[in-house]
């Protein structure tokens, strides 16, 4: 698979948009190329069965195959985009790239992490 170069504006802007809508709930979403191969361009929703009881959490199990998805982005209403210590769990098991943004939701808000909880840079596409 080839690696992740970045994200389109318009993708996080709606990452963004729904950070907010969501807030003080956590939103989550998946990561998908779409149509291009190394730049994230479409957020998957899942459906609301998925979601564990307490926090932003989704059974891996449901989630469709499709080589598209590279990874998930979910939001931190404490406002630190760091992960935690389920987060970890989660990105360990599921995907390469993953994004945090942490209220208020800006572009100076988010951070994206490696399988390994390490972070990485991601280029912002105009
Ligand atoms: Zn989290």
């Amino acid at each position: 698979m080839p690696m992740i170069r970045g994200i389109e504006r318009k993708c996080l802007e709606m990452i963004k948009q729904s950070a907010k809508d969501m807030h003080p709930r956590e939103f989550l979403a998946l990561l998908s190329t779409g149509n291009r191969k190394d730049v994230i361009s479409e957020l998957v929703l899942i459906p609301r069965m998925m979601y564990g009881k307490r926090q932003a959490t989704f059974n891996i199990y449901m989630v469709p195959f499709d080589r598209r998805i590279v990874g998930t982005v979910h939001s931190h209403p404490s406002g630190i985009p760091k992960p935690s210590e389920g987060d970890m769990h989660t990105f360990m098991k599921y995907g390469k790239v993953h994004i945090i943004i942490g209220y208020p939701y800006e572009d100076d808000s988010w951070r994206a992490y490696d399988y390994n909880g390490k972070e990485i840079d991601m280029e912002v596409i105009e």
